[in-house]
């Protein structure tokens, strides 16, 4: 039997099919046009029922569950405007900033980010230390006698920044780079002194990463996120679910590719018949339907132990580095059954190849996973237990 939240992912699958699809030219795009589109999109969103359906109704969302939203987040994420369109993009800053800040900073951002009113960036990697090593963070934070803080450093690679009203920064306030303690986050409104936008960094061409600068920028005292020196904790909570939602975003993606591959094969004919026909061309079915199948139960088990707040590290480190590699199987393969037409602009297959390349690096590279995954899973086997 169909439950409700059945109708919801429908709906939202609909919305996102009918209503973004056919804007993606235009959002891509950026610029005046794509905000003023995305503006009309989100009022539609809220005629319809379907605004900011996972952030919390005391920020003025829908509450629903994170194991619910899990379920239709595939179906939002399938393009990548899905969630800014919908209202969800805000989940995870506005998540962190109520549970982690204090009463200004929760007074202040959370309500207007689940409302689409400010939009907010994260900025961790920096251009000369390794984004991989977070001990290793050069971006200082100064204390100053009236217990506010001057930021200086750079940033680059943040998602968004261009657009953002604020910034969560992580910065070192105690000891030197290498440390291992003394890193916190703090929040930054972008119209401070001394905050720069310095460009756009195009990946594989394509915008909306940007590095920044902070030239000895004034931060409230209370603008730290959770206390000094509580960076990575925080950081890693935040990470979790990050790469969580990516992942199921990742296989709505995947699977319109996959749709697209099929369609084709299908329809594109010569004179020996449909593309279909080649046994090549069915490998290359076989081969994406099973990456998709055997990630999509590792992401979901990601989510369901997050939804229940249990250690999901290695069952997200996991999902991360399975869905990133299929994103990436899977619109490769789409690209080569279309031939020509796959790399050309009449398809959002290179979009889509761009994400699952981009997918192995951002949010950690799949190295980094790989590692981390097995030497936790090789300490349960230390000295000889099973
Ligand atoms: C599209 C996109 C969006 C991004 N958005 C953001 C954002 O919003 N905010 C933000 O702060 N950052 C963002 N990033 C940056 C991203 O998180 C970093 O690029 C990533 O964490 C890797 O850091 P790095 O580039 O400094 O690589 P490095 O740390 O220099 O690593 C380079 C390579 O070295 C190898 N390597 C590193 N460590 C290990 C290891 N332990 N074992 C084996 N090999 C290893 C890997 O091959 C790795 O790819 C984004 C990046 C992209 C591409």
């Amino acid at each position: 039997m169909r439950s409700q939240e059945d109708g919801l992912r429908d709906r939202v699958a609909e919305f996102v099919r009918t209503r973004v699809m056919p804007c993606e030219p235009v959002l891509d795009a950026g610029g005046p046009h794509a905000a003023a589109v995305l503006r009309e999109l989100q009022a539609r969103a809220r005629q319809e029922g379907l605004w900011a359906l996972p952030l919390p109704s005391e920020l003025g969302g829908q509450g629903l569950p994170f194991a619910g939203y899990a379920r239709l987040a595939e179906a939002e994420g399938a393009s990548d405007h899905g969630p800014a369109a919908l209202g969800s993009a805000s989940l995870l800053d506005a998540t962190m900033l109520w549970k982690h800040g204090g009463d200004r900073i929760r007074g202040r951002y959370p309500a207007r980010l689940a409302a689409g009113e400010l939009r907010a960036c994260y900025a961790m990697t920096e251009p000369d230390t390794p984004g991989t090593d977070p001990f290793a963070t050069a971006t200082r934070a100064e204390e100053q006698p009236d217990g506010s803080w001057r930021v200086s450093g750079r940033k680059w690679f943040v998602s968004g920044a261009g657009g953002a009203d604020l910034v969560t920064v992580l910065a070192r306030t105690d000891g030197e780079p290498g440390d291992r303690e003394g890193l916190s986050l703090l929040v930054v409104p972008t119209d401070s002194p001394g905050f720069h936008v310095v460009r756009e960094l195009p990946v594989l061409g394509a915008g909306g990463q940007w590095e920044i600068r902070f030239d000895g920028v004034g931060v409230a005292a209370d603008h730290l996120l959770g206390g000094r020196g509580q960076a990575l904790p925080i950081a890693a909570e935040r990470l979790r679910l990050g790469r969580t939602l990516r992942c199921l975003r990742w296989l709505g993606q995947a699977q319109r590719a996959f749709d697209l591959m099929c369609v084709r094969a299908c329809s594109r004919t010569g004179s020996r018949g449909a593309l279909a026909g080649h046994q090549l061309v069915q490998s290359h079915v076989f081969e994406a339907l099973l990456a998709l199948r055997t990630t999509r139960p590792l992401v979901h088990e990601a989510a369901a132990k997050i939804a229940a707040g249990l250690d999901a590290h290695v069952e997200v480190g996991l999902a991360k580095v399975a869905a990133a590699r299929m994103l990436q199987q899977v619109a490769d393969a789409a690209v080569q059954v279309h031939g020509a037409a796959g790399l050309g602009p009449d398809t959002p297959l290179p979009a889509l190849l761009r994400t699952g390349r981009a997918a192995r690096i951002l949010d950690g590279p799949d190295e980094l996973h790989v590692t981390s995954v097995a030497r936790r899973v090789l300490r349960a086997y230390e000295g000889g237990a099973t």
